[in-house]
């Protein structure tokens, strides 16, 4: 059994950035080197920098370029210099998976703010790197797991209503791949079962309305409890229950479409939820649960064809088609997990899905 639980600390309140110059002078921190995007980094620079300022905290603020790859944390680490003593990442999933990377090659401790709600990368020590050109590359899990995670509503509150969508669909993934690769009935495992599980009911029941309540600017009283749950509850599942529980047909088949011009635009969690469909296809799930899920999709107005994904019309064409299949098949996700699933009937229900 391994577990791997991250993060040490994990804080969502309103003005929760404010608490980081005392978080940092408390346990000795002077430097710290922030990576972060430029709109990211806009929406968490008022707070950000009043409370480093305040507590004397010197800090350099290193871009995103647009991936989390090997080559810009490489350029990063390269930059920074070793002078630092807190690498914090501040943005969206790719901005703080590329911190966990700089951490990893600088040795440094690492402190999440998240500024959407749109999967669990505040948290997860998993890393997934991609190549410069947006394809995937791999999924590692980082030396260095985020230390501290400060999610602040009032950032959160002002963040794009599609990305809380991509989120809460990523969430709803969770118990549908996790129950693919559940084999052991260990105590952790069920746990981890029962967090994906009551994570997902949280995005079936309030998801669509709380989702409304953001993209019209206003609050809900579930916002709360479905942060957590996009942002903390997704990692937990992985941490507690394993690798095995991390993905399966959803995620390998998001990552596959990443070779894919035509997918680019879309969300990690709307590759993930056009995934989650054609994985319930294929594992041939009742036509009841499979019109229920897709209904919850939809009310998150997320895509559940091909068609909806890439807003094309048509499927690709068949070689793409299999080329899509072949990867997605052996993606480090899949192999040796369904061993009685080929191509043809990946293939085949893509095309079924097309048709629902
Ligand atoms: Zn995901």
């Amino acid at each position: 059994m391994k577990a791997q639980l991250a993060p040490g600390y994990y804080l969502r309140e309103a003005g929760a950035i404010a608490q980081l110059g005392g978080l940092l002078t408390e346990y000795g921190h002077r430097r710290a080197l922030i990576i972060s995007g430029s709109l990211s980094y806009q929406a968490a620079q008022a707070a950000l920098e009043a409370t480093l300022r305040e507590h004397g905290i010197v800090w350099s603020v290193c871009r995103y370029r647009g991936e989390c790859s090997d080559e810009d944390a490489a350029r990063i680490a390269e930059e920074a210099s070793r002078t630092w003593d807190m690498v914090v990442g501040v943005g969206g999933g790719k901005v703080l998976d590329l911190s966990k990377l700089v951490a990893s090659l600088l040795n440094l401790p690492l402190t999440t703010i998240p500024t959407l709600i749109s999967n669990c990368a505040a948290t997860t020590p998993n890393v997934v790197v991609y190549h410069p050109d947006g394809t995937a590359k791999a999924s590692r899990v980082s030396l260095v797991p985020p230390l501290w995670t400060l999610v602040d509503e009032d950032v959160l509150q002002r963040s794009p209503a599609p990305y809380f969508g991509s989120g809460l669909g990523d969430t709803l993934a969770k118990p549908y791949e996790a129950l693919v690769g559940a084999t052991s009935g260990s105590l952790l495992e069920r746990a981890a079962l029962t967090m994906a599980g009551l994570a997902a009911d949280g995005v079936r029941m309030q998801g669509a309305d709380v989702l409304r309540a953001l993209a019209q600017g206003g609050s809900h009283p579930y916002l709360g409890s479905l942060t957590d749950a996009v942002l903390l509850a997704g990692s937990l599942v992985g941490g507690i229950g394993g690798d095995i529980l991390r993905g399966a047909v959803a995620h390998a088949l998001h990552d596959a479409l990443t070779m894919l011009p035509e997918a680019n635009a879309a969300l990690h969690g709307e590759k993930v939820a056009y995934g989650l469909m054609v994985q319930e296809v294929l594992l041939q799930r009742l036509p009841e649960d499979i019109q229920a899920l897709r209904h919850v999709l939809l009310g998150l107005e997320l895509p559940v064809t091909w068609s909806t994904l890439t807003r094309s019309p048509t499927l690709p064409t068949t070689s793409i088609l299999y080329a899509l299949a072949q990867r997605t098949l052996k993606s480090p996700l899949l192999v040796n997990r369904l061993p009685e699933v080929d191509v043809q009937q990946l293939v085949d229900a893509m095309r079924f899905t097309e048709a629902l």
